[in-house]
């Protein structure tokens, strides 16, 4: 099983689109590794997490090929993480050769949106079918099992994080999230999982959260809640994902700080193999 990031940046990207911050600019001169998009990732081939404003570009310049796809995920309808527009592109004479409808999967928020914000949404209505994304109830997919799990993130709606397993290999999609909800918890106790790769939010790097994103703070400690309860451990794969410049630390400052603890650090495009 594989993940790849496509978009590692917060809501305004990185270099944030209209800032003329120390940070942003600095990524500017940099770029590399420092220039991070806005969230997606991909399970495998044929899983999509989130539908970035950045979606075309991750296929125009990183290759994503979305042309099989036929599954997404939509953590919460924050502008960073679904672009509902973007489906129209789904239909004739805009897509050929796409004999399978799409399946998205999301809370209620993402659903209104699509109703609200694709445009001419009737002419591309029998192309995807929408499915209710809700909590601790898992859903099967191609060959996964996919549960949704709560986050601690925008109260007017019901974000999400993903708990998505293939065989005997799990992976823990978590962002944007502050610290984990105790059902949440719950949850994954009970499930008895074993997590091979962990993607913990880091939006706000060196400051603390919790509330809403995590810090590298928050991350350490969730990271602890989950291997007291013995659902990760050294063989997991604990990554850091999500960064915003408020954040204050441009990549190698974050992979000096995140090393400390034995975190990963995402960037746009990396893969990780579990
Ligand atoms: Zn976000
Ligand atoms: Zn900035
Ligand atoms: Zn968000």
């Amino acid at each position: 099983m594989k993940l790849t990031y496509y978009g590692t940046g917060a809501g305004e990207g990185w270099p944030g689109l209209f800032c003329n911050c120390e940070l942003c600019n600095e990524a500017r001169k940099l770029k590399g590794k420092n220039i991070r998009t806005r969230s997606q990732a991909m399970v495998n081939d044929d899983l999509l997490i989130d539908l970035t404003p950045d979606t075309n570009m991750h296929s125009l310049v990183y290759g994503m090929d979305l042309s099989k796809i036929n599954h997404l995920l939509v953590t919460h309808s924050h502008s960073d993480h679904f672009n509902p527009p973007d489906l129209e592109l789904l239909r004739d004479p805009f897509a050929h050769n796409r004999p399978e409808v799409f399946h998205i999967y999301g809370n209620r928020r993402v659903k209104e949106r699509i109703w609200d914000d694709v445009p001419d949404v009737m002419k591309v209505a029998d192309r995807f079918t929408f499915h209710d994304a809700k909590p601790f109830q898992p859903v099967v997919m191609k060959d996964y099992v996919v549960v949704p799990l709560k986050a601690l993130h925008d109260k007017r709606e019901e974000c999400l994080i993903y708990l998505i397993t293939q065989g005997n290999k799990s992976i823990l999609y978590a962002h944007d999230t502050g610290a984990f909800p105790d059902e949440t918890i719950e949850y994954l106790k009970s499930s008895k999982v074993h997590l091979d790769l962990v993607s913990l939010d880091c939006t706000t790097q060196s400051s603390e959260d919790g509330k809403n994103h995590m810090g590298l703070v928050d991350a350490v400690k969730e990271r602890k809640r989950l291997t007291d309860l013995g659902l990760g451990d050294d063989t997991t794969v604990w990554v850091v994902n999500h960064f915003s410049h408020n954040g204050l630390w441009l990549h190698d400052k974050m992979v000096e700080e995140a090393d400390k603890y034995g975190f990963l650090v995402s960037y746009d495009t990396m893969t990780i193999e579990i």
